[in-house]
C-alpha cells in the first residue's frame, strides 16, 4: 500500500489524535498539544544556571524575559503568519507607543545599526540593496565623533561604509560630502569612557539637518529611565535603536529600530523575509516579534517608581547582611548614565583582614555553587566588587549576600 492510501484508510479521529511518527499530538479540535512533562534542559546539557548579580550582558544571556513575553511567544507559536504583515503591523503599534513615524523589530541593536546604515545607503534602490557591502565607487561615509568610536561601530562598516571621525562642530560641518550617508551618535559614550560629548545631541541633529543627512542614535542600553524611549526622536534623530534583551526584558535576540518612515521602510527592504539582502542572516522569528512587542508594552505600562523602590530594598537587604561584618563596607552606586542607570552595590573590604582581591572574589563567586556573576570594580587603586540587583530573582537577594559573606570569611 502507498503512504497516501494508508493515510486515506486511517479514520479521521485517529488522525486528530496524532499522526503515527509525527512529533505533534493533536487535541480533539485538531490543535497541537504539547507535552506537559518538563525537562530540565540545563541539566540535560550540563549547563550551569548562573545568578546574574551584574548587568544585562550578552555573554550572560542578556535579561530574563517577563512572563507576558513568554506568553506572547508560546501563544503565537501554533500558527503561521505572513512575516511582511507581522513586521508592518507590529511596527505600526510600536511607532504609536513611542510617538514616532515608524518602527520595526530587529535582531538586537547591533542589527538595527546594520539595517539603519544599509537604509541610509540604499534608500529604495534595489540595485544597491543587491550590491552592498560591495558598492562600486567610493565607500559610503558615516560621520562619528572621534571619542564616540566603540566596538559596535563594526556594525556600521559591515555595510561597506567607512567612518569619518570629527572632533567638533566645525569639523563635522566640513566632513559632509556627496558620499556621506549618515551620522551616528553613540549615546552612552559619556558612560563608557567618562568623557564629555564634544558635540551635543541638539547640535549634532541640527548639523545633520543642515546637510540633509540622516542622524542615528544608538541608545541600546539606555533605559531606565523609561523617558529615554521617547527622548531622542523628539530631539529630531531620524533613527533610534534600543536593545530588546536588556532592561526592556524582551527576547535577547530582539531589538527596536524606529524613527523616520522612509528610512524604516528602506531598512525593512534590507531585511528578512527578503532573500537575501545584508540583513537576511540576522532574521528575527515570528515569536520574537510578538515577544518584543509584548515586552515593550509591558515595560511602558509598568510602575517604574515601584520597581526602583524594589531595587533599593534589595540593596538594603544585601547591605544589612554584609555591613554586620567588621571590615566590610557597602555603598549604593547609581551610574550617572545614560547607560545602565539603576542601583548597584559596591562591596569594599579591609584587605589586611580579608586576604582576597576583587578579582579573586569575583572568580570564587563565579566558580561557586550556585555560580554568581558580579562585577569587578576599582576604587582608589584597589579592586573590589560591585553587586547588581536588578536582574536577581527575589529569592536570590539574600543568597548572594550570604555567599559573598561566606567567601570573605573563608579568606581570613
Ligand atoms: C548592547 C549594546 C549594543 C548591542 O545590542 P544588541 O541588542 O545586543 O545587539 C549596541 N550598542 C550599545 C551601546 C550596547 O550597549
Amino acid at each position: 500500500m502507498k503512504r497516501r492510501d494508508i493515510l486515506k484508510s486511517i479514520p479521521i479521529m485517529t488522525l486528530a489524535a496524532g499522526i503515527p511518527g509525527s512529533i505533534y499530538k493533536y487535541d480533539a479540535f485538531g490543535k497541537i498539544k504539547y507535552a506537559k512533562k518538563s525537562i530540565d534542559y540545563f541539566e540535560e546539557l550540563g549547563v550551569d544556571k548562573v545568578i546574574n548579580a551584574s548587568a544585562t550582558m550578552t555573554w550572560l544571556s542578556g535579561s530574563l524575559m517577563l512572563p507576558e513575553v513568554l506568553e506572547a511567544i508560546n501563544s503565537t507559536a501554533h500558527d503561521f503568519a505572513d512575516m511582511y504583515q507581522l513586521q508592518d503591523k507590529a511596527g505600526i503599534k510600536i511607532a504609536e507607543m513611542l510617538n514616532c513615524e515608524a518602527a520595526m523589530v530587529t535582531s538586537g541593536a547591533a542589527c538595527a545599526l546594520v539595517l539603519g546604515t544599509a537604509a541610509a545607503i540604499t534608500g529604495f534602490d534595489s540595485e544597491k540593496r543587491k550590491l552592498i557591502p560591495n558598492l562600486p565607487g567610493k565607500r559610503p561615509e558615516v560621520i562619528m565623533q572621534t571619542n564616540h568610536r566603540y566596538v559596535f561601530d563594526q556594525a556600521i562598516t559591515t555595510t561597506g561604509a567607512k567612518i569619518i571621525e570629527v572632533d567638533n562642530e566645525e569639523e563635522m560641518h566640513k566632513a559632509f560630502n556627496k558620499n556621506t550617508v549618515m551620522a551616528l551618535f553613540f549615546n552612552a559614550a559619556e558612560s563608557w569612557y567618562g568623557i564629555k560629548n564634544n558635540i551635543s545631541h541638539e547640535k549634532f541633529v541640527a548639523i545633520c539637518k543642515d546637510h540633509n543627512v540622516p542622524s542615528f542614535i544608538d541608545a541600546a542600553a539606555d533605559v531606565p529611565p523609561v523617558e529615554n524611549l521617547f527622548k531622542y526622536q523628539k530631539m529630531g534623530f531620524d533613527m533610534v535603536t534600543f536593545s530588546g534583551g536588556k532592561m526592556i526584558r524582551g527576547p535577547q535576540s530582539a531589538g527596536l529600530l524606529f524613527g523616520k518612515a522612509s528610512l524604516i521602510e528602506a531598512a525593512k527592504l534590507n531585511y528578512s523575509p527578503h532573500e537575501a539582502p545584508i540583513g537576511r542572516p540576522m532574521k528575527v522569528n515570528k515569536e520574537e516579534i510578538f515577544g518584543m512587542y509584548a515586552a515593550l508594552k509591558s515595560y511602558l505600562e509598568k510602575d517604574h517608581d515601584k520597581e526602583w523602590q524594589q531595587w533599593m530594598d534589595r540593596t538594603a537587604k544585601i547591605s544589612a547582611i554584609l555591613d554586620q561584618m567588621e571590615g566590610v563596607e557597602t555603598k549604593v552606586v547609581i551610574p550617572q548614565g545614560p547607560a545602565n542607570v539603576f542601583p548597584t552595590l559596591d562591596v569594599i573590604w579591609d584587605t589586611d583582614k580579608f586576604k582576597i582581591s576583587g578579582s579573586q572574589l569575583y572568580d570564587k563567586l563565579k566558580a561557586g555553587t550556585p555560580s554568581i556573576v558580579t562585577s569587578k570594580t576599582i576604587k582608589n587603586n584597589m579592586e573590589f566588587i560591585n553587586v547588581g540587583v536588578v536582574l536577581l530573582q527575589p529569592v536570590q537577594v539574600s543568597l548572594v549576600a550570604n555567599q559573598i559573606k561566606k567567601a570573605l570569611k573563608s579568606s581570613i
